[in-house]
């Protein structure tokens, strides 16, 4: 498929690219409607251009969706830069990556993401303003993701009140794949409510960290199939496929990984045995909600916390479209977000 015909696909307002000396970088803006596009820098060692490029335009579309369905006057975009993280990360490629982020004049709002942290975005904003989630020490909210995790365990909670007409986590065992910082954020709340929590990383590092809190760890490749009450997929996409879902021995599907499904129609898969699926975009919302707060300027964890807590009444919303309707959880999540898009 050609770059013209895949921005058409899911309407993609432009996508542009960015290259100086070794720098490959792309930002991938899929929506303006609601406001500046804000979505988050990802350095990946993508094995080719092209699955670069379909990295960027997916996850720009899951951040219109995630910033429409959480209320927030942001559209969506995202930046992806061809690179690993952990070699090929310099003060040059940060400093060229804001002049990138600069040249769109504000049309985009860069963050964190996968292989960039707060102190890479504190190098970026020596040419930028255009970017959220800086530390701390320069007036930032510094990192958003335990924003996320509670946004993600809010959403679990309502999802057991939804099945079991109790939001307690009491004797619940909850399975988290990646126990990074919003799985480990997560495994954390969940244990102080009283759950069992088994998890695993493929760092053996995070394992011991994790261990230490009290979570059971298991291989890599035993996680998502484990008999459970939730699973938390915090780790990469598209681990929902028709490979894995006859396999799945979970109640609830729930975390803070992004496009999650491999694709769209594994849904009705995942309804058909009995798994109720709470979309990505709507649980893991919460580290967008907290830097909406740091936009808006004098940003306190009060104001934060207080925004995030409307995902719980963003998930009750979303079952109830589901059941009233009869339409499964992922339309229910399309339409409240295409609500305020006004789009057919
Ligand atoms: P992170 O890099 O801190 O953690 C991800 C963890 O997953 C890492 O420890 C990694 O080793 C592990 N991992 C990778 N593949 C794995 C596998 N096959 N099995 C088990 N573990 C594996 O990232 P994070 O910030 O915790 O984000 C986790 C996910 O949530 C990502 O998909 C990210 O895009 C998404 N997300 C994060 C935020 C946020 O605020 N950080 C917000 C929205 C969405």
């Amino acid at each position: 498929m050609g770059i013209f015909e895949k921005l058409s696909l899911n309407k993609h307002e432009f996508v542009t690219f960015g290259w100086k000396d070794e720098v490959k970088a792309i930002i991938a803006i899929h929506s303006t409607k609601l406001g500046p596009a804000c979505g988050g820098i990802r350095m990946w060692n993508y094995p080719s251009e092209d699955e670069a490029i379909q990295d960027a335009l997916r996850l720009s579309l899951a951040m219109t969706l995630k910033n429409a369905a959480a209320g927030l006057n942001l559209g969506g975009g995202k930046c992806v830069v061809i690179g690993d993280p952990y070699k090929d990360k310099t003060e040059e490629l940060l400093l060229a990556l804001g002049d990138f982020v600069q040249s769109l004049g504000g049309t985009y709002i860069s963050a964190e993401d996968i292989g960039i942290t707060p102190e890479d975005l504190a190098v970026i904003s020596r040419r930028t303003k255009y970017v959220v989630g800086l530390p701390e020490h320069l007036g930032g909210m510094g990192d958003c993701s335990p924003y996320t995790a509670f946004g993600v365990f809010l959403s679990i909670k309502t999802a057991l009140e939804f099945l079991y007409n109790s939001s307690s986590l009491q004797g619940k065992t909850i399975a988290i794949q990646g126990l990074g910082k919003v799985g480990l954020n997560l495994a954390k709340l969940v244990l102080k409510e009283g759950a069992k929590v088994i998890g695993s990383d493929i760092s053996d590092e995070k394992n011991e960290v994790a261990r230490g809190l009290g979570v059971e760890i298991v291989p890599p490749e035993e996680i998502l199939f484990l008999p459970c009450d939730v699973l938390s997929p915090c780790a990469r996409g598209g681990i929902i496929n028709e490979r894995t879902i006859p396999k799945l021995n979970c109640r609830i599907i729930c975390g803070g990984a992004n496009n999650q499904l491999e694709k769209d129609e594994d849904v009705i898969e995942l309804e058909k045995r009995g798994i109720l699926y709470i979309p990505d975009f709507i649980a893991n919302a919460g580290g967008i909600i907290s830097l909406s707060v740091e936009i808006e300027g004098n940003f306190t964890k009060e104001k934060a916390e207080e925004r995030v807590k409307g995902i719980e009444e963003r998930v009750r919303e979303l079952l109830r479209l589901h059941k009233e309707k009869g339409i499964s959880t992922l339309s229910a999540g399309l339409q409240m977000a295409y609500e305020r898009l006004k789009e057919d």
